[in-house]
């Protein structure tokens, strides 16, 4: 391994078939959402060497809503170190009480079988922390977070963390008191990168770098120690390194000792 830690992307789209070779070819850790209890089924038997799969359960996706099966998300739930994309989404066409069902669900049981979660909260963002603070979900990573400087400060005492792309302005989350150690880096390709530098690509948050890196008035190849620091840190905390890919695992042990 070299000595520099590749960038990390905490929440990317990416199609459940593609060749092995291509994520190997990104050069970063990526951690891939799915958006459905199936569409996790269908990448589970994948055994990517730097790539960590997602269960997911999109609020945007009807099928998904609908097929949410807890004793399933469950068993599932043993295999992967990461949850993701789940959460509520205010323009969806399932109906909110429904997304709060599966939602609060999803957090009881992360809650319970600790795990890294990526959350969305698209015009949501209050009911988002609600159930958050109901359910006592850990440390949850809000993806592409847009709420108010309150909400924002709401979030921080729930012990949240927000995983940050292109497309937002960390200067928002900076004036509301968010540590850049609360901060993760995320690309959300193909939306969150739409007019993100080339390659646009899964794994190329080195604009994330520099953006944080410029708002915080930290050097970007440092920022990513920070990244990689607070990304251990979680990985630690919530018991999950032997479920993550060997070469990742070395490099979070790595970045302990960085
Ligand atoms: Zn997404």
């Amino acid at each position: 391994m070299s000595r520099t830690l590749p960038p990390l992307d905490l929440h990317a789209h990416i199609a459940a078939d593609i060749a092995p070779g291509t994520l190997e070819g990104l050069g970063a850790v990526v951690f891939a959402v799915t958006r459905s209890l199936d569409e996790y089924a269908e990448i589970s038997l994948r055994s990517d060497t730097v790539t960590v799969w997602g269960l997911g359960c999109h609020p945007g996706l009807v099928t998904a809503q609908q097929g949410y099966d807890v004793g399933r998300f469950v068993a599932l739930l043993k295999e992967t170190a990461f949850v993701g994309e789940v959460g509520l989404d205010g323009g969806s066409r399932v109906p909110l009480e429904r997304q709060m069902e599966v939602l609060e669900s999803i957090l009881s049981t992360a809650a319970a079988t600790s795990r890294l979660i990526s959350v969305h909260s698209y015009r949501a963002t209050k009911l988002v922390l609600d159930l958050i603070e109901q359910t006592r979900a850990e440390s949850v990573i809000l993806h592409w977070w847009l709420g108010s400087e309150s909400q924002t400060k709401r979030a921080l005492e729930l012990g949240c963390l927000f995983s940050v792309n292109q497309s937002m302005d960390p200067t928002k989350l900076r004036a509301a008191g968010v540590p850049i150690t609360s901060l993760l880096p995320e690309t959300d390709h193909p939306s969150g990168n739409r007019r993100g530098t080339s390659p646009r690509q899964p794994g190329q948050t080195l604009d994330v770098e520099r953006a944080v890196g410029r708002v915080y008035g930290v050097d970007p190849a440092e920022v990513r120690n920070i990244f990689w620091k607070t990304f251990s840190t979680q990985v630690n905390a919530k018991g999950v390194l032997t479920l993550l890919p060997p070469a990742v695992q070395r490099m979070v042990r790595f970045a302990q000792t960085n």
